[in-house]
């Protein structure tokens, strides 16, 4: 018997995290933080709903923080054991999880600063550090290999093609198979290699970002081109919030591609996130997960100038005349982005162009939502720029693409748990598996567990 615990992503699409316990191991199925909103945040600092130190072992998914970044606050809480997830994962999180306990740092002293008449002291969730010695938990596994991560469990990780070293987790246990689909890609994605058809199992929890919606058949690189005229020949910037991982690398070949069949001039392109150009880097070496060839990932490379220092990227905003700058965070909710977005925002020559999904209750949301001001570091900044997206660029399959993939697959599930996803997405994917696949689907609540046996008894 297998008891499966929703402690994350369960009507919402951040803080992923599954425990499954059987009468021999518990494990947890990643490990993320909540984002968001400021009620999701604070859940990061509610105890662990299982003290670290008697859980067996932690399995990832893909490196993305709403699926790891909880990592070193459960190892500075005691946990000891291994962290297992696929190579490419591995080396983006040395670059990822530092760079979260930085940002905590970095937030608790302005935090403090701000209440320092009220003599309280912020503290980060896990400093730069924890995150660092974390690290140190990792086990990476190729993909298709399997392991037995606790005792009497047999696990493997199959391609997901959501960003480098993505997979979906096939878990047995002594009585039943579980797959937990992670963050599933698409099937033509100019970069990633598809998801893999996934083999049959009992139970399946399935992520439903893109539940209740499909992605535009223009291919991105239209839009992009598009947008990329019309603001040069205004002499604006092209402001493109991203995430480090995937939709930059993503973005970088569009723009090499664009400019190798000269459908756009040749006006500067930086990379201003030194998580960005490190992922870049990491992505060239991993060549099996992804489609580019040699000499696609050169010229993604040698597209952008890279600003790695503060100084550079403050450097930008004396620059004149047209030019694109990456900028992470993706979602507009720190880091370097927020003071372009200072200098872009208010003018009109502008464009803010996003090129992920937006989280309820963050920046890049109410930006896209047509917010006509945002308040950044503690100031009200008029909208006066366009601000657009690229809807099409998306690393996460819509629900057409989920379903072809689940019926390609063997996998004919007993039940099917639908998660990660806000509650309409959640529950439209849930509906479609019924009606277009048989399935019984739930949506499991938040905090909820279940029983997984022939009778789904709930407790
Ligand atoms: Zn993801």
């Amino acid at each position: 018997m297998t008891r499966i615990s929703f402690l994350g992503a369960a009507g919402t699409v951040t803080g992923s995290k599954y425990l499954v316990e059987t009468e021999a191991a518990r494990v947890l199925v990643d490990c993320g933080l909540f984002q968001g909103v400021k009620a999701l945040r604070e859940r990061n600092w509610s105890p662990p709903a299982v003290a670290p130190a008697d859980l067996d072992a932690v399995l990832l998914t893909h490196a993305h923080i709403d699926h790891t970044g909880y990592v070193p606050r459960l190892c500075a809480e005691g946990y000891r054991g291994r962290v297992h997830c696929t190579s490419g994962t591995e080396d983006l999180l040395q670059i990822l999880l530092p760079d979260a306990g930085h940002l905590e740092e970095e937030a608790a002293r302005l935090a403090s600063r701000h209440s320092a008449e009220r003599k309280h002291t912020a503290l980060p969730l896990f400093t730069a550090d924890q995150a660092r010695s974390s690290l140190e938990q990792l086990v990476a596994h190729d993909f298709e290999h399997e392991f037995s991560p606790a005792p009497g469990l047999v696990a493997r990780f199959s391609r997901a093609g959501h960003i480098l070293g993505s997979a979906c987790l096939i878990l047995q246990t002594e009585s039943e198979s579980i797959i937990f689909s992670g963050d599933v890609g698409r099937p033509n994605d100019p970069i990633m290699r598809p998801p893999e058809a996934l083999p049959a199992a009992e139970y399946l929890l399935i992520e439903s970002t893109y539940g209740d919606r499909r992605h535009p058949e223009a291919p991105a690189s239209e839009t992009l081109e598009q947008v990329v005229l019309e603001t040069a020949e205004r002499g604006g910037t092209i402001l493109i919030p991203s995430f480090a991982v995937g939709r930059a690398q993503h973005i970088l070949h569009l723009l090499a591609e664009l400019r190798h069949e000269g459908r756009i001039p040749d006006i500067p392109v930086f990379l201003d996130s030194p998580m960005s150009i490190n992922a870049t880097e990491i992505f060239c070496r991993h060549k099996d997960d992804h489609r580019l060839s040699e000499s696609q990932c050169h010229s993604m490379c040698k597209v952008a100038h890279y600003t790695r220092t503060a100084s550079e990227s403050k450097a930008l905003a004396r620059r004149s005349g047209p030019m694109i700058i990456i900028s992470a965070s993706g979602m507009a909710s720190g880091g370097r982005i927020l003071h372009h977005l200072r200098r872009c925002l208010p003018d009109p020559r502008h464009v803010v162009l996003f090129v992920g999904f937006q989280a309820a209750g963050t920046r890049g949301r109410s930006l896209l939502d047509g917010a006509d001001e945002v308040k950044i570091h503690g100031q009200y900044v008029p909208v006066r720029a366009r601000v657009t997206e690229i809807p099409a660029l998306s690393a996460h399959a819509d629900y057409a693409e989920l379903l072809d993939w689940l019926r390609m697959s063997n996998i004919a599930p007993r039940r099917t748990f639908v998660t990660h996803g806000e509650a309409a997405a959640a529950d439209a994917l849930r509906r479609r598996l019924r009606d277009h696949l048989g399935w019984d689907a739930v949506v499991p609540e938040d905090g909820s567990s279940w029983t997984l046996d022939s009778r789904h008894e709930r407790s």
